[in-house]
């Protein structure tokens, strides 16, 4: 079997980590952070965080803060602009799966100069060149996209959520510090959560899975399945949310090695035109997702429940099928997911959009990995199910 493997070249994981970002930029040799975030992290405070130790490194350094929830490529414009005439040797993401993305965005925009647009590196074109070596610093446990290869960019024109692939989007380096992730509100705790627990799983069940990939998905499941409902409960459990942070991140190193699947595949056009956050879509689609898929790959979804903790180990492959399904609906009504119509979505919605939702979900490659690949009928079909 061939395997092509992607990783930073240097991860630095635990708690207080992030007050070695001085260290960190030593070491890569860099010396000029730009730094992405969003407008939350300056006014917690959280993003003093990496100030301090900078400032106190005598590391002079400049912030990018007008970043979006959902990256925009008229943002990720504005990102090129701002940094076209900065001194600077590297770029700091720090924040939820939103400004790290933005930051991946920026990295790769710039590399490609003038005239350049975001489009031009969707999938299945490579975004391979990077102007600036990069580091990640994560502050939601939910997308792992400090690890991955990717990044998700909407096309305001068009209202298209594009995937970009390639290596210009994978961080050099990540700083992966779950105290930053300690006053995440509930919401979004369980929101990124259920994104993380769906990497693990397409990870694991898709059809480019291979023995690398297997091993952080297996070890993502484990923790994530344990953590999840813990760190939504007792959000100050600081043990519960140490797990979903490095659950997260060996999620997101499965899903860059072995892809994502169906249920990303359709998620994207829910969050592209009904504003739906990434992780909520994912949520609403995985039960039904995995219903459809069960069966195609039954070993597999068996074991993940296994590793969950949603079936005891002694359950032959069938019965562990069966309690992952029911484990899945009753994740998502203990986490408070709410439906597509409690959100504002009608069911005839879903119908409407131009190209069609499913001919959207097939575009983006995803669902060609899923145990079972379906067609626009079915995928509609599904839309429709999760009501
Ligand atoms: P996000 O970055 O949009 O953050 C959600 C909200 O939580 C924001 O309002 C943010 O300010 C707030 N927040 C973040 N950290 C916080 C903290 N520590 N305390 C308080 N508030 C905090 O959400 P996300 O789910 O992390 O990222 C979603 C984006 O990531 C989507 O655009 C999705 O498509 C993308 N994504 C990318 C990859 C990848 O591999 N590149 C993978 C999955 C998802």
């Amino acid at each position: 079997m061939d395997i092509s493997l992607f990783a930073p070249r240097h991860m630095d994981i635990g708690g207080g980590a992030a007050s070695r970002i001085a260290a960190m930029l030593h070491r890569l040799g860099v010396s000029r952070p730009l730094i992405v975030t969003d407008p939350v992290m300056v006014s917690l405070g959280l993003i003093d965080r990496i100030r301090a130790p900078l400032d106190q490194a005598g590391i002079p350094h400049t912030i990018f803060s007008d970043t979006v929830p959902e990256p925009v490529d008229t943002v990720i414009e504005a990102g090129v602009r701002f940094a076209a005439d900065l001194d600077i040797d590297c770029i700091i993401a720090f924040g939820g799966g939103s400004p790290i993305d933005t930051a991946k965005a920026i990295n790769i925009l710039r590399a490609a100069g003038q005239g350049a647009r975001m489009r031009d590196f969707k999938v299945p074109h490579a975004a391979d060149h990077a102007a600036l070596p990069l580091i990640a610093i994560p502050t939601t446990a939910g997308t792992g996209s400090e690890a991955t290869r990717f990044t998700v960019i909407t096309d305001t024109g068009t209202d298209e959520k594009m995937l970009i692939a390639g290596l210009g989007a994978l961080p050099v380096a990540a700083i992966v510090d779950f105290e930053l992730s300690m006053s995440v509100p509930a919401r979004t705790t369980a929101d990124t959560g259920i994104d993380a627990f769906t990497h693990a799983l397409e990870a694991l069940v898709s059809r480019r899975a291979n023995p690398i990939s297997d091993g952080y998905a297996r070890a993502a499941l484990r923790l994530i399945g344990r953590n999840l409902r813990t760190v939504y409960r007792e959000p100050d459990n600081r043990a519960a949310r140490a797990a979903m942070m490095l659950g997260a991140t060996l999620a997101g190193l499965a899903f860059s090695n072995a892809s994502v699947a169906l249920v990303h595949g359709m998620s994207r056009p829910i969050g592209a035109h009904f504003h739906v956050p990434h992780g909520l879509s994912n949520a609403m689609l995985l039960p039904a997702v995995t219903r459809y898929s069960l069966n195609a790959a039954l070993p597999r979804y068996a074991e993940a429940a296994r590793l969950a903790g949603f079936a005891p180990d002694t359950d032959a492959d069938q019965l562990a099928g069966a309690r992952l399904l029911e484990a899945l609906e009753t994740l998502n009504h203990d986490l408070a997911v709410p439906t597509p119509s409690a959100f504002g979505i009608a069911r005839s919605d879903w119908d409407r959009t131009q190209p069609t939702m499913a001919t959207q979900a097939l575009a983006s490659g995803s669902p060609a990995n899923n145990p079972i690949i379906p067609d626009e009928t079915q995928i509609m079909r599904i839309y429709a199910e999760i009501y």
